[in-house]
């Protein structure tokens, strides 16, 4: 698999882009900096984008990615849990502040929306998806999206601690992992259910211990203006777990 980081911070700058991954140019990983990083061919050649949950830097550029299905008579798939659609059908694509692209046209909306439920796996194409709650603000699912060939990542949109439940069901070689902000602002991140790299330390070991090894693990959702602090604080868990843990960053490509 070919895994593409188009976007992998909190905020957007000139140099930053909000969360989105693209999985062998045919599956986006949420929706931040979809339309701002990729072509209108690479847009179109989208199988479909999976959404974690209904915050605003993981949904960004639904209604960008309708309105070019809109002038390219073509959809979007999108799939997600239902809060998403209904944060989508309530907040933006509500006829008001933007074209209601889910029911738009009737017989085929240019976004055309699957309500999935967390643990229950779907296939799309040749991936099987499978996805996974984990312990946000709002419902939240990560996704684990497994290729023919063996290979699987699992990533986890916004999460906090508490990811103990998860990990019996997914066994993946790459860990896309969210890690918000430095260690310093750990009470932050146990209330509004982010990580912080002590906190990611303490949600690996639980992974060590539930499956008996450690994957590859690239960090995304950095907050941009502490992102050297959680470089150094991320880097110092990376070895004393002696293990691969790295920052991702915007236009990185891993080949798994
Ligand atoms: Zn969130
Ligand atoms: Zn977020």
């Amino acid at each position: 698999m070919k895994i593409q980081f188009l976007g992998v911070h909190n905020c957007e700058t000139a140099t930053t882009r909000l969360v989105s991954i693209l999985v062998d140019d045919v599956l986006a990983l949420d929706a931040g900096g979809l339309t701002s990083s990729l072509t209108i061919d690479a847009q179109l050649g989208l199988k479909a984008v999976l959404l974690t949950h209904p915050h605003y830097d993981h949904i960004r550029d639904i209604p960008a990615l309708g309105m070019n299905a809109l002038f390219y008579k073509t959809s979007i798939s999108v799939y997600a849990i239902q809060e998403v659609r209904d944060a989508l059908a309530a907040h933006w694509l509500n006829g008001t502040t933007y074209v209601s692209f889910l029911e738009k046209p009737p017989e085929s909306p240019r976004i055309n929306f699957t309500a999935i439920e967390p643990n229950n796996a779907f296939a799309i194409n040749c991936y099987e998806i499978l996805p996974a709650p984990v312990n946000h603000t709002v419902p939240t699912v990560g996704y684990q999206v497994a290729h023919p060939d063996g290979k699987t990542l699992f990533y986890t949109g916004d999460t906090g601690p508490g990811l103990a439940g998860s990990w019996p069901y997914v066994s993946p070689q790459l860990l896309i992992i969210e890690t918000t902000a430095p260690n310093r602002y750990e009470d932050f991140g146990r209330r509004a259910l982010h990580l912080t790299p002590s906190l990611l330390k303490e949600e690996l070991l639980a992974f060590q211990k539930a499956k008996g090894y450690l994957p590859e693990v690239s960090v995304v959702h950095m907050n941009p203006k502490q992102e050297k602090e959680i470089e150094a604080e991320v880097e110092q868990v990376s070895k004393e777990l002696d293990t691969s843990i790295t920052l991702a960053h915007e236009g990185l490509v891993i080949k798994l």
